[in-house]
């Protein structure tokens, strides 16, 4: 057990060395070709014979012909948003294609990969991944719930015994939340979309962080609850409005993130290491399964048929996770239980 936390410490460190080297700003946007191009589509609408309905607008806004629905201010807005994604996926593809023609890399645009499009879903191997993760997730929920309330015995005022309950509850909801809007935001990404995927990501990982700290160290009493609980609340709220309202930071976000996800499984690999909880393996499976997939999201690679990338193979490995965690708490909240009532006695 001891061996395998060592081995855990070493994979995380390395995966915060390539974290801080990774960080950079992308090729693709700052070739002069593509700007080149992204500048005379914006003007006329069209990428190499290919012209695109969304941008038909005069320069003052107004549509150039077409129904009187399309003078309506937000949907024009909404429609130039298209025309500006459109515009970038075509010059990249065009781009791209003449990079492949001459033996070059895929390189990232605007801080992605160059992914094919299925049905105008931007990264369909992501957004598939985030449904399976999202009904996971509801799936471990509901069976969590119907375990504590339907099989288990409840107390005299009908609450569960599990004292980690509503904590739980907590999570579920900010998970779904999370992978509602990661899928949302892989489908179509623009200002919007990214602000709630990352603002629903780092509140799950604040929370999580919250419960391991609790369920860890067996904190049950309310005001210590409190007292942990408020500092990194204050912190991670503070963070989210400062992506939110004052900078869309993605290095600073995923070092935040990155941060209190390996202090997380840091503590977990400390606490299945002391334990004799009978489902500590589920413990140290899931830190195993974490750490690989923290190195995935750090170890960036272009995706492979223009579909998976790194990025989506650390969506498909947090469905497997997803389960497993689910298993441990529904595993915890029956040791506990039994725990309590033989106290009882
Ligand atoms: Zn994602």
């Amino acid at each position: 057990m001891n061996k395998m936390g060592g081995s855990n410490l070493i994979l995380l460190s390395f995966a915060l060395c390539f974290l801080v080297t990774s960080l950079g700003a992308s090729e693709g946007d700052a070739d002069p070709i593509y700007k080149v191009c992204l500048e005379e589509c914006e003007k006329s609408g069209c990428v190499g014979g290919k012209c695109f309905q969304h941008c038909n607008f005069s320069s003052d806004g107004k549509p150039i012909d077409g129904p009187w629905y399309l003078q309506e201010p937000l949907y024009q807005k909404w429609k130039q948003w298209d025309c500006g994604s459109d515009c970038r996926y075509h010059c990249m593809v065009a781009r791209e294609e003449e990079r492949r023609k001459l033996g070059g890399k895929p390189v990232k645009y605007h801080g992605k990969w160059p992914f094919k499009r299925v049905y105008a879903i931007q990264e369909p191997a992501a957004v598939a991944f985030s449904a399976i993760s999202l009904a996971l997730q509801f799936h471990g929920w509901i069976t969590f719930f119907i375990l504590l309330n339907y099989k288990f015995p409840l107390r005299p005022d009908k609450r569960p015994y599990y004292e980690y309950t509503g904590l739980w509850h907590i999570y579920a909801i900010l998970a779904m939340n999370f992978w509602f809007w990661s899928a949302v935001c892989h489908s179509r990404d623009f200002e919007l979309t990214e602000k709630l995927d990352y603002s629903a990501a780092v509140a799950l990982i604040g929370f999580s962080f919250i419960l391991t700290i609790l369920r860890a160290f067996n904190v049950r009493d309310e005001a210590s609850r409190v007292m942990v609980a408020a500092p990194l609340i204050a912190f991670v709220t503070t963070h989210i409005l400062y992506l939110n309202f004052y900078k869309l930071d993605y290095g600073l976000n995923m070092k935040v993130c990155m941060v209190m996800g390996v202090a997380q499984l840091l503590i977990w690999g400390i606490w299945a290491s002391v334990t004799s909880h009978p489902a500590r393996w589920k413990v140290w499976l899931f830190n195993v399964g974490g750490t690989l997939a923290v190195l995935l999201e750090v170890y960036d690679f272009p995706p492979y048929k223009g579909i998976l990338d790194a990025h989506a193979l650390w969506h498909a490995a947090n469905i497997p996770l997803a389960y497993v965690c689910w298993s441990f708490v529904r595993d915890d909240a029956e040791f506990r239980t039994l725990t309590l009532l033989k106290k009882m006695k």
